[in-house]
Formats: C-alpha cells, sequence, structure tokens
C-alpha cells in the first residue's frame, strides 16, 4: 500500500528511531528517510546499518523537505532541537517526538513551532533496556500501545494521519491528555525503572553480600526485576527531570506500601502480607 508520509526525518538515531525506520521499511510506510544524531558515531553506525536513506551531519539538512519529523532524542534535548529546525521546517508538515513524557516536551517545543506547522506529540509505550542505532529492530511496535497526545488547534486530518503511520508500524493507538499520560507513565514506566535502579545500588552498597554472589545467584528474581536497569542513563535522568509531579506523588505512594509491608513483617502479620500477595498475584496474572 501507499506510504503515509513521502519524506520522513528521525532526528536521533537510537532504539526507537531505528526502530521506526525498520518497521517503515518492512511496509513502505515512507518514500525516504533520513536521520540525523548528534554523535558522530551513532551517524557512522547509522550509515552502516542502512536504515536510512540518506544520514546528514545536521538536524536543519535533516528536516530539508520533510513531510514528518520526529523527534527521538532525551526528552530534556527536545525543546533545543525544535527551536534549531523550525525556521527550516516546510509549510504543511507535521512534527512528532515519541519522547516518554509528554507535558514538560509539549511546553518545550510548541514555542517554537512555526504557523501552518502541526506538532503531534506521541509515545510509543515499547522499548528494551538497549540503546543506540543498533539496538532497533522492525517489530518493536507490532502489538504494542502508541498514545497521541493532540494540542489544541490540530486539525483532525493530521492527527489522524500520524495514528495511521503508526497503524502502519503495528502499533494500537489511543489518544489522551497530557497530564494523564504522564501519571499513567509514572505508575507503568518511570517508577518502575526507579526501583529497579534503587534494586541495584543496594546490592552494590552491601558489604555482607559480595557483587560476586549477587551475579551468581541472579535467577532468584534479581535478574528479571533489575534487566531494566540497565537502560540509558541520559534518558532517564531526563525523564525524572521533566516528570518531576508525576514521579514525586507515585513514589511517596510506594513508599507508604513499603512501609506498610515492614511492619507487617516486623510484627508478625502473616494475614495482610498473605492478603496482599493474594490480591497482587491476581492483578499480575492479568497481564500477559
Ligand atoms: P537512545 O539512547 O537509544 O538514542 C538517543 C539518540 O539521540 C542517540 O542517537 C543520540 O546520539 C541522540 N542524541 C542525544 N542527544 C541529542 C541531541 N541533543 N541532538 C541530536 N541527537 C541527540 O534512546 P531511545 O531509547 O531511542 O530514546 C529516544 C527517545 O524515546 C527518548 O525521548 C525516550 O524518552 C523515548 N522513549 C524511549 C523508550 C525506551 O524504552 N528506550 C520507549 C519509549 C520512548
Amino acid at each position: 500500500s501507499a506510504s503515509v508520509y513521502e519524506k520522513v526525518a528521525l532526528l536521533g538515531l537510537g532504539l526507537i528511531a531505528g526502530s521506526i525506520a525498520w518497521a517503515c521499511r518492512r511496509d513502505d510506510v515512507a518514500g525516504e528517510i533520513r536521520g540525523y544524531a548528534r554523535s558522530a558515531e551513532s551517524r557512522d553506525k547509522t550509515r552502516k546499518l542502512g536504515f536510512c536513506d540518506v544520514v546528514c551531519d545536521s538536524a536543519i539538512e535533516a528536516v530539508q523537505d520533510a513531510d514528518l519529523v520526529v523527534l527521538a532524542v532525551p526528552v530534556g534535548a527536545m525543546g533545543p532541537l525544535a527551536r534549531e529546525i523550525a525556521p527550516h521546517l516546510k509549510p504543511g508538515c507535521t512534527v512528532t517526538d515519541v519522547g516518554s513524557v509528554k507535558r514538560t516536551v509539549i511546553d518545550e517545543v510548541a514555542p517554537h513551532i512555526p504557523e501552518g506547522v502541526y506538532f503531534v506529540p506521541a509515545h510509543p509505550m515499547a522499548g528494551t533496556e538497549h540503546s543506540g542505532p543498533d539496538a532497533g529492530f522492525a517489530s518493536l511496535y507490532d502489538n504494542r500501545w502508541c498514545l497521541i497526545v493532540p494540542t489544541e488547534g490540530t486539525p483532525e486530518a493530521d492527527v489522524a494521519r500520524l495514528e495511521e503511520f503508526w497503524h502502519r508500524l503495528g502499533a494500537n493507538t489511543e489518544r489522551m491528555e497530557a497530564e494523564h499520560h504522564d501519571l499513567v507513565c509514572a505508575v507503568v514506566s518511570h517508577i518502575p525503572h526507579l526501583i529497579a535502579y534503587t534494586m541495584v545500588g543496594v546490592a552494590d552498597d552491601l558489604s555482607k553480600v559480595s557483587e560476586k554472589e549477587v551475579i551468581k545467584f541472579s535467577a532468584a528474581g534479581f535478574r528479571d526485576f533489575t534487566r531494566i536497569a540497565a537502560s540509558d542513563p541520559t534518558m532517564w535522568r531526563d525523564v525524572f527531570l521533566t516528570n518531576k509531579e508525576a514521579t514525586i506523588e507515585m513514589l511517596g505512594r510506594f513508599t507508604e506500601e513499603l512501609f506498610a509491608l515492614q511492619r507487617a513483617i516486623r510484627t508478625g502479620d502473616g494475614e495482610q502480607l498473605h492478603a496482599y500477595f493474594t490480591r497482587t498475584r491476581a492483578i499480575r496474572r492479568g497481564i500477559l
């Protein structure tokens, strides 16, 4: 079938952009794909991997004539990047992003978007703990959700076209409001990552249990639980800097639960522990 956008520019060439490119190629979703990343190493790797038709040495060059521009850099880098490319966008083109946080990204990107160009924020809810140009693969978005967060005044046709783009990449889409998106993602993604980081940090701080033992016996829970702690530090730093309110609120709730469980353990309240684990097992079994 026909491509959804003739020319697509991917800014940032990591796991998310690489997977978009591979999925575009799988089903001819884009006519031509141009890519740009800040580091020369990422650009060279991308040239060798071949998922872009053209790899440009500047963002400005990459967005020339583009019908869709995808901001796929860490969330803290999106505002400055939008400002840099703004004067060079083709009238009528769509700008989108893939950032894990929406309120801050919209506030930092939208003011730079020129008249006649529409910004349609999005967030594919798919990822792995790997990063960089070689981490991407075509099936990453298959049967996953991509949340679309339309901003005021964007014509329905532009939003629908971006949704069609994500459907062709294999994803389902749902529209959501920015604040709600940030709260949902704090629960299902941001806090779990933070807890995984602390789990590794605590294990590393112990003096009575050696790192060798942690690695050797990790199959007992540690390994499954902490897989996501191998994720990119820059990306996750930016998530917590930009989703401050929702993550602090959720962290408060998490801390309360942990204290309640600590109390139940100390007082030997087996009934409470059993009831808690029974309820959470039922919820967890409902996933997958
Ligand atoms: P990544 O680390 O794999 O890739 C980031 C890319 O951006 C690299 O090519 C890097 O060189 C480039 N880059 C960094 N700063 C830049 C700048 N200032 N200008 C130009 N290029 C720059 O990261 P990723 O996992 O692909 O994440 C990209 C975006 O997608 C982030 O905003 C992240 O929040 C979001 N996201 C990630 C996941 C995930 O699980 N990894 C899932 C959904 C959304």
